[in-house]
Parts: C-alpha cells; structure tokens; sequence
C-alpha cells in the first residue's frame, strides 16, 4: 500500500515546535545514513497546534546501530529492543526500530513505552540475544530471514492503535506519512482503530481505555465501529495485564479532561471493568448523588491540572473513591467504630479487591488510606488538631482532600483555613501531590460547583 504523504509546503507543522533534543536525534540518524521519522502522539499534537507530551522517534536502525550513532544512549527493555539517548539529567529521547506488526502487542507493550507501558523497562539480568540477532534469524536450512519482531515502515505504522496515532514527520524533507489514513481523521476529529475495531480490542484490551483516552483528551468522536467494537469487548478489559491497566488509568485522569474520560467509561461498560465495586456503589443512572459526586471529583483534579498542579495517584483515588469510603465508613462510625480507622480499614478492603483489575501499588493505597483517614483529625475542632498531621508525608494531598471537600459542601472552612496556613508555613515546604507548586494556591469561592464544564484542555 502507497502511504499517502504530504510535503512540507503542505502541511503547517513547524519545525519550530519540535524539541532540539529530538531534533539532534533526527538529524543524527538521518546524518548517519538512517531512515528517522518521529512518530505517535509527537505528530498528532503537533498538527491539532497541542504541545506533544514526548517526541518518539522511529528508525530502520537497530536499536545497537542507534547506539553507535549517539555516544549518550543507551538500550533498554527487557530484550533491549528500544535505545534512550540522554541530554543533561533527565532529558530523555526514546528512539524505537521500525516494528513489524506480527510481534504480539500486548508482550511488547509491557516492553516499551512507545507501546503505553513505563514500568517494565530495567534491563533485565538475563542477557536477551542482541537485537541483530533477533532482526534476522537463520532458519535450519541456513537461509537468513527477516524475523518478526523489526519490519518495515508501514507495518510499523498499522500495527499502531488509532489512525491519528500512526501518522510519521520525516525529517530528510520535512513531509508527513500517512499509511492509515490519519491526516483525514485529525481533520474529522475521529478516533479509529487500525485494521478490523473487534480484533484490535481483543489483541491488546488496554486499547479501549486508551481510545477514551484521546477522545476526552482531544475532544474527538468514535468512528461507529470503532465504538461498536469497545462496547461489543468491554468485558476483555478483565483480560488485561494488570499493571499495565495502571499505567493507563493514570495517564487517564491526568489527562486534564479526566470528568469526560470517566463519562465515556461509564458510557461503555469499561468503568464497571476497572472499578467493579464502585461502578455497583454507583448504580446504571449517571444523574444520581454518588455519580454527581465522582463528576465533581473529577473536575476538580481536571482544574487542578490545568492549572499546571500535580496530582499524586494517591490524592486521584482519595477524590475518585472517597465518596464511596465515607457512606461505607459511615455505616460503621454509626455502629461505634472510630471514624479515621473505619476510613481507612475500608480503603483498604476495597483496594485489595481492585487489585484484581488494576495494579494499584500498595504505598499507592496506604497513602489513600491515609489521606482519607486524616479527615476527622483535619477537621475535628475547626482544625486545632491537624497540627501533629503537619509532618506526615501525605499532609499537602490531605489538605488537597479537605479543600476539594470544603468546595463541595460548603462545611470545615475554618478547619481549611487552619490546615493550609501550617500547609504553607515556610518550613513546611515539600513536594508532592497536593502540589508541586511554591506558590500559595488560590483562595477558592466556598460553594458547590456551579461553572459549566470546561472543554478538554488543549495542550
Ligand atoms: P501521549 O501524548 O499521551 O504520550 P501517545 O499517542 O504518544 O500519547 P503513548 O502511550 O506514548 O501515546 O504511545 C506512543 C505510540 O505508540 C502511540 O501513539 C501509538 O502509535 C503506539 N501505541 C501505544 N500503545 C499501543 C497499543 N496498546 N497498541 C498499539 N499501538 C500502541
Ligand atoms: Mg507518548
């Protein structure tokens, strides 16, 4: 199949908006004889005018010719089939070999980060046989044959998730590449998996939580079969490996449009796949209290975000399933339990089920245990006893909790009032997830949230 491939008088992205990191990456490999293109979410971003994220980079080198390139690199993943090359400290370009669309995704996601996983990239101690040998392999009748892990550009490009996502910019002159008919769906703002939607759910499920993610990000439509697929496979997501569940969820809710991510969820039955207790606490209809409750969760960490403030994974479960552990809690304060470890016993109750679907770390789920479980300290007697809290790590994301809680119904202002003057006490600067900035937050308007929603944000 032809790509289709636009010049660079044709199309409006800017070298300009490229990073020079990836730019010396580009120019390295194309110097070096090489084939460089950057590909995935860098180019989608560019042409929507988004700031990328990352810029990935794909070549026909193999990842030991890319280190040979590039003094500052380094291979990594398991069979060391990717290469980092380094700027400073923690500046990093991740450069991939053109892959074949026959290597398993799902195996090769918990490999690569160009393939959506970050956790599993440690070299690994039993040493893999070097990429070349795995780029071609000798059969027993001695002939040499390409093997199914490197291939070509265009099977490096369809074995990519969505059209939009598949699209490559290739820096020996400056065009685009389209062999999945990305261009035209950035221009119909459409999500549409590559090749046939069911095959491509039940391959590698992540898939769908990952087509949720650039509709609520983008703001982008379902192409119908695409639709059809996810809802037709929702229930595969049970198939899907744990921690790489993990890894998506959180890029997920951080995505800056987490409130619309979680009503496209809910739409396809996927929510229920991720969360099955609280999709239960939740009922079918999307207009009761407790969904309300999520909504409103949910775009707080969406302001929090825009407003350039981190938000911890474990502040993000406190605010997503806080409602739920407070009525559950509730239950058993009302039978005598003490409020904080009633909170915190069902955190983790509900945790150790969740588990099973999403790979939640366990310091993850005590800092949400604890975050939650601080409340009646936080606010007991207009907050006089948040004072020994101050020190605990997770104070900045409990005092987060309480402002979230304090917008919503109204009620421990002062309490708030005491917890962020000891929060921003000078000493007590530290990072974390209540927010990353040095900067005194804004006062908030007390009240219920009354603001339309915003749109996604774009970039
Ligand atoms: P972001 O801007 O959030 O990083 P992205 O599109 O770059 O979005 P990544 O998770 O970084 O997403 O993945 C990079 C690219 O790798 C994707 O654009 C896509 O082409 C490909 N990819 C990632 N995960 C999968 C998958 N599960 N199946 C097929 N292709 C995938
Ligand atoms: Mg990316």
């Amino acid at each position: 199949m032809e790509p289709v491939i636009v010049q660079r008088s044709e199309h409006g992205l800017s070298r300009e908006n490229i990073s020079p990191e990836a730019l010396k990456v580009l120019y390295g490999l194309k110097d070096a004889g090489y084939v460089a293109y950057i590909a995935g979410g860098g180019v989608r971003d560019l042409l929507l005018g988004r700031q990328p994220k990352d810029f990935d980079i794909v070549t026909d080198a193999t990842p030991n010719e890319v280190r040979r390139v590039f003094r500052n690199s380094r291979l990594i993943g398991r069979r060391f089939r990717l290469a980092h090359v380094f700027f400073g400290r923690d500046k990093i370009i991740e450069v991939a070999t053109f892959r074949s669309n026959l290597s398993p995704d799902a195996a090769d996601a918990s490999e690569s980060s160009d393939m959506s996983d970050t956790s599993d990239m440690s070299d690994s101690p039993d040493r893999p046989p070097s990429p070349e040998s795995l780029h071609h392999v000798r059969r027993d009748d001695g002939l040499i044959v390409r093997d199914n892990l490197f291939g070509t550009p265009q099977e490096d490009a369809l074995r990519r998730d969505f059209t939009i996502n598949a699209l490559f910019y290739n820096i020996r002159d400056f065009s685009l590449i389209d062999y999945a008919g990305g261009l035209e769906d950035l221009r119909k703002r459409v999500i549409r998996f590559i090749g046939d939607p069911g095959v491509r759910c039940v391959e590698d499920p992540v898939r769908m939580v990952r087509a949720v993610r650039f509709a609520a990000m983008l703001g982008f439509e379902f192409e119908p079969a695409t639709a059809a697929a996810i809802l037709e496979h929702h229930e595969k997501l049970a198939l899907a490996n744990r921690s790489r569940l993990y890894e998506e969820v959180q890029k997920l809710f951080f995505c800056k449009a987490a409130r619309r991510a979680y009503e496209l969820l809910r739409e396809f039955g996927l929510y229920g796949m991720l969360f099955p207790d609280v999709n239960t606490w939740l009922g079918p209809s999307p207009e009761t209290t407790e969904c309300q409750r999520i909504s409103d969760a949910l775009r707080q960490i969406d302001e929090w975000r825009q407003a350039g403030r981190e938000v911890s994974p474990a502040l993000l479960f406190a605010m997503m399933f806080g409602g739920m552990h407070e009525s559950q809690a509730g239950e058993l304060a009302n039978q005598g339990q003490h409020r904080g470890l009633a909170l915190h016993s069902v955190t983790m109750e509900h945790f150790g089920g969740l588990t099973e679907r999403v790979q939640v770390p366990k310091t993850v789920r005590f800092r949400t245990a604890e975050i939650l479980a601080s409340q009646p300290r936080l606010t007991a007697d207009g907050g006089r006893r948040a004072k020994p809290l101050s020190s605990r790590d997770f104070f900045p994301e409990a005092v987060a909790y309480l402002e979230f809680m304090v917008r919503l119904n109204g009620e421990h202002r002062e309490a708030l009032e005491q917890a962020l003057a000891i929060r921003w006490e000078p000493r007590d600067e530290r990072h974390g997830a209540g927010g990353d900035d040095r900067r005194r937050p804004r006062r908030r308007r007390p009240g219920r949230f009354s603001s339309p929603s915003k749109a996604p944000a774009q970039g």
